[in-house]
């Protein structure tokens, strides 16, 4: 391992909080370290009070701060005199540690302090550095790991048998690293969680931990246990996206709330779940309590979610404590499914969990298949993985009442995004909290949003091969529809029929009317299986209920979908399906509607193009924005008892009323 120190880089960090910084910032950039928030880092500082009194207080990593982008904000300062205190009782449970952090911490709008403060503070050096390295915890996960760290480090460390995380691991290990401690110690491991470091400076501490950590891969290297070689695999290129709204729509109904399931068909997936030790290897459970957690107790092998769920179910009877009412059973849904066909899939509440879980537990496959490579992978026995997974913090946080986002965990599908009202879609839907796939004829719409949560895809949608393939890679990637928004659509310049060339009429049809049919029929199969049933929204016009002349083609393009849609509400409704139309009128921040055009319009009318565009009963403006926003609540529960209905977003108009 590299250490990733730069001495013009660092150069920027003067202080010591500031160098504090930028060490945890070079631990956080090596996944094979910490992972999303895995690890901590502390400095203690003496600073004066507003009383003049001089105080030692630790700087230690926040809950919800990365190490790899964490700032000094993302640093709590906590008193160390009374954590010193607390360290000599003899117990204290997990909320009460929690709550003496809090109460001692000296700013009152710190993030919460780790975990793993006390751990910290009772270790007497200026800077402490944890990580979960992968190096570490597979030597430590193994038949022989005890004696294997003896091996490596000799008296060079002091290792601390497995203790679950919180109080009674920062007394053991207070207790035995001051028993144990020697001019020659180096670092402390924990056994089956991970290594600590510290120093006098912020290098000498990381160093350390570079130092330490390559001393186990080269060990590793030694024993042909570290390049692991990946068997060339037969990649299927069959489509997959009915049997993955299958099992997300099942997962789904395991768990309770809609999930995003995200496939990974990659050669290093398929080469673990087609191992023949797969289910041996990995039924042992992960390698560290904070993949534990994460990850939950071990992955599903197949796809036999009724099984996985009644076994879940038993574990937690077998384990959880007779006499405590205080635990409740966590969903019983797999977080990570091995399949030799599909390969890891990962579940979560929103795209970014999903996205942490496959990060794990790709580092989980290298784990399990380099400690095996060194003898045999042996993970914590299921009482300790238990406690873990049901942990008094861990379901405190289950308790807080829950905010999230009405679509959270839903997918949509919108057309037309690259501008005007699919965009302002894409934004409104992503508000809410869903996952959306974005289609459209501009490429653009590949880059259009960073979030992991849209997926943009360029896709002619009057091409029937085009839309199969973007729906197959839209359900690889979030593992099914829920909603559907039509909005894709071509308003061409104004003809009238004595005048209108055939072509033009079916190239309006092809667009507005067609492509809408193929999108419906192929996305009916993965809409029946939406969690908390299927949604489509049409975008339509006022020119349905009120045409205007000269423009026979657009009008009666959207007139057929609108009739096109009041069909699907009623083949659909047995199908849990809702489907609404919208019909908006004067729209005028799309992309047809330049300066230009907007201002010979109003013209035209002698209007001003303030007047212009308000010309309406309520004398509104009416944006992308607002029927993006109608778009999305129509979706939303508030409409769960409506379908088939047409509802006009046209500031009011004496035709159509
Ligand atoms: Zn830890």
């Amino acid at each position: 391992m590299k250490s990733l120190w730069n001495d013009i880089e660092a150069k920027k960090y003067q202080t010591d909080l500031q160098l504090r910084v930028y060490t945890s910032r070079l631990l956080g950039r090596n996944s094979s370290l910490v992972l999303h928030g895995g690890g901590n880092t502390s400095v203690k500082i003496k600073e004066k009070n507003l009383f003049n009194e001089e105080e030692e207080i630790i700087y230690i990593k926040g809950s919800g701060w990365d190490l790899a982008t964490i700032e000094e904000a993302g640093f709590s300062p906590v008193r160390i005199a009374p954590l010193l205190k607390l360290a000599k009782l003899k117990s204290l449970s997990d909320s009460q540690m929690v709550n003496e952090l809090k109460s001692n911490t000296i700013r009152a709008n710190a993030p919460s302090p780790s975990v793993e403060t006390i751990l910290h503070a009772i270790l007497p050096y200026k800077y402490v550095d944890h990580t979960h390295a992968d190096s570490i915890v597979t030597i430590t996960n193994n038949q022989n790991g005890l004696a294997r760290i003896q091996e490596i480090y000799g008296d060079e460390v002091v290792i601390i048998p497995y203790v679950m995380p919180g109080f009674d691991l920062a007394k053991t290990c207070a207790e035995k690293f001051s028993a144990e401690v020697t001019e020659k110690t180096k670092g402390m491991v924990l056994m089956n969680h991970g290594l600590f470091t510290f120093g006098e400076t912020a290098p000498e501490s990381y160093e350390m931990t570079i130092e330490l950590v390559s001393r186990a891969e080269e060990y590793l290297e030694k024993h042909n246990a570290f390049s692991i070689k990946i068997e060339k695999q037969e990649i299927t290129n069959k489509e997959l996206r009915y049997d993955l709204a299958k099992l997300r729509w099942e997962i789904s109904k395991a768990a309770g709330f809609p999930v995003i399931l995200k496939r990974y068909g990659d050669e290093r997936s398929l080469a673990f779940t087609r191992r023949k030790d797969v289910n041996t290897l990995s039924q042992q459970g992960p390698a560290t309590p904070d993949h534990i957690i994460r990850t939950k107790r071990v992955p599903l092998i197949g796809r036999d979610i009724n099984s996985y769920v009644a076994q879940y179910k038993e574990y937690f009877a077998a384990n959880a404590p007779q006499n405590s009412e205080k635990i409740t059973m966590l969903d019983p849904a797999p977080r990570v499914i091995l399949d030799p066909e599909l390969g890891m899939c990962t579940v979560g509440k929103t795209v970014k969990n999903a996205k942490i879980v496959s990060d794990i537990y790709q580092h989980t496959m290298d784990i399990i298949e380099r400690s095996t490579a060194l003898g045999g992978y042996m993970a914590l026995p299921t009482k300790d993985l238990f406690a873990v997974e049901y942990w008094e913090l861990e379901q405190a946080k289950l308790k807080k009442s829950s905010n999230a986002p009405i679509f959270t965990g839903e997918i949509v599908l919108i057309t037309g995004v690259a501008s005007g009202i699919g965009k302002a879609c894409v934004d409104s839907f992503l508000q809410r909290g869903a996952a959306v796939i974005g289609l459209d004829l501009d490429s653009a719409v590949e880059e259009l949003n960073k979030k992991p949560d849209f997926l943009g895809i360029t896709c002619d949608v009057t091409d029937e091969k085009a839309i199969t393939n973007a729906l197959e890679k839209a359900i690889q990637t979030f593992g099914g529809l829920d909603m559907l928004v039509l909005n894709a659509g071509i308003f061409p310049q104004g003809c009238d029929i004595n005048q209108l060339v055939t072509e033009h009429w079916r190239k309006v049809m092809s667009v507005n009317l067609d492509a809408n049919l193929i999108l419906m029929r192929e996305c009916h199969p993965f809409l029946k299986l939406a969690p908390k049933g299927g949604r489509v929204a049409v975008i339509g016009s006022k020119n349905v209920p009120a045409p205007g002349s000269s423009v026979a083609a657009y009008s009666t393009s959207k007139a057929a979908l609108n009739q096109l849609a009041r069909v699907a509400a009623l083949e659909w409704g047995k199908d849990g399906i809702r489907i609404n139309t919208l019909h908006p009128n004067a729209v005028f921040d799309t992309k047809i509607w330049t300066e230009d055009v907007l201002q010979a319009r109003a013209e035209a009318y002698q209007l001003t193009v303030e007047e212009y565009k308000t010309k309406n009963l309520l004398k509104v403006e009416i944006t992308s924005h607002k029927v993006a926003e109608l778009a999305a609540e129509i979706c939303s529960p508030v409409f769960a008892c409506t379908t088939g209905a047409q509802i006009p977003i046209d500031g009011g108009n004496e035709r159509v009323i």
